[in-house]
């Protein structure tokens, strides 16, 4: 079912495997499948390397792309386990939808991972934070500059080694002018042109000391949504607040875990808009705790500090922060060192 072309040597041993950078290095094969003559073709597992294409491809002029984020974990018993993976089969497939390409099949999906990862299993290393960062995307590669939907597209999926990620202390700023999405458009889409056009206001609100945005509604600028690849959390008092999802906000399966663990935990929880007002009243009244976001890349990044309309916030330091609970909680589900309740992994 799947093609499956061996690369004739492995670079295994020219990567420092202490010193990764996120993102930079991709292991020995990737998947490549085209939709052609109306369908997905046979899938082929074949060395990592540089694709051809032609540049009036739509996807250079008309940002026809969808992509995905996961990990694969390895155990002490070199088992590899993948976290909630048809939750991003799914989504790439709403986001497909969304951007007028045409879904891909489960079994293509799931067959594809499982051979890529059997082939370059020496590539994951064990050990709580390592993981293999999985990036399946999928790009409009028929030629020709016609502003429409395309007849040809790639799906692929490439694998890169990472490490346990430390992003330092973060700061993000409340977004009081550029927005992400809109109400009837592609936020809750893993599309490509989401995230590069965040790049622009998010080097602005870097020079300005903040690592990054918290995106706020593009009617309003009233309540907070989520930040550029992370839902967000608030806690005050003891209760955790996130706002709901929407056409706007990313389906985080980060985030749904989290609230699934929460009720497990009995960790009162709101799923509701969340105003700005609402946050800096709470800091200011020192009852806002915590913020973190989550997503698969840090699992879950705490906040530190915000800043709005030109005045800064910094947050407590806890010792029995949610953050570092729910994080421990994932990870060890993720790693098969805790007990897998509620079947998320695979
Ligand atoms: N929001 C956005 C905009 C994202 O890109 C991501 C990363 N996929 C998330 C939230 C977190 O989602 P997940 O927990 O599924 O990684």
């Amino acid at each position: 079912m799947i093609d499956i072309q061996k690369a004739p040597s492995s670079k295994l041993d020219q990567v420092n495997f202490d010193n990764l950078t996120f993102g930079q290095v991709f292991t020995d094969h990737m998947m490549e499948c085209d939709f052609k003559d109306g369908k997905w073709q046979k899938p082929i597992i074949k060395e990592y390397g540089p694709i051809c294409l032609q540049p009036s491809a739509r996807v250079f002029h008309y940002g026809q792309a969808v992509f995905e984020g996961m990990k694969a974990y390895k155990d002490a018993d070199e088992r590899i386990w993948l976290f909630r993976p048809d939750q991003n089969f799914e989504r790439i497939n709403k986001s497909a939808k969304r951007l007028a390409i045409p879904e891909f099949p489960k079994e293509y999906f799931f067959n594809a991972l499982g051979e890529l990862l059997k082939i370059d299993k020496a590539w994951i290393k064990q050990g709580f934070g390592n993981s293999l960062y999985i990036r399946p995307f999928v790009i409009a590669s028929e030629a020709g500059v016609s502003a429409s939907a395309a007849n040809e597209y790639k799906f692929m999926i490439i694998c890169s080694p990472a490490q346990a990620y430390y992003s330092g202390e973060v700061r993000v700023k409340f977004s009081e002018k550029y927005s992400r999405a809109a109400d009837g458009g592609v936020g809750f889409a893993k599309a490509a042109g989401n995230y590069g056009a965040q790049f622009y206001p998010t080097n602005l609100a870097k020079e300005e000391g903040y690592q990054q945005i918290i995106w706020t509604d593009a009617n309003s600028h009233e309540y907070l949504e989520e930040a550029g690849t992370m839902n967000i959390f608030f806690r005050i008092g003891d209760k955790l607040i996130t706002a709901p999802t929407s056409d706007r906000i990313l389906d985080g399966v980060t985030r749904k875990s989290v609230l699934t663990l929460a009720e497990e935990y009995n960790i009162e929880t709101e799923v509701r808009r969340v105003s700005v007002k609402e946050i800096v009243e709470a800091a200011e009244k020192g009852e806002l705790k915590e913020m973190f976001g989550s997503g698969t890349a840090t699992v879950i990044n705490p906040i530190v500090g915000f800043g709005h309309k030109g005045k800064k916030f910094e947050l407590p330091k806890l010792e029995d922060s949610y953050a570092r609970f729910f994080k421990d909680k994932l990870m060890k589900i993720q790693y098969n060192e805790a007990e897998d309740k509620f079947g998320w992994r695979y």
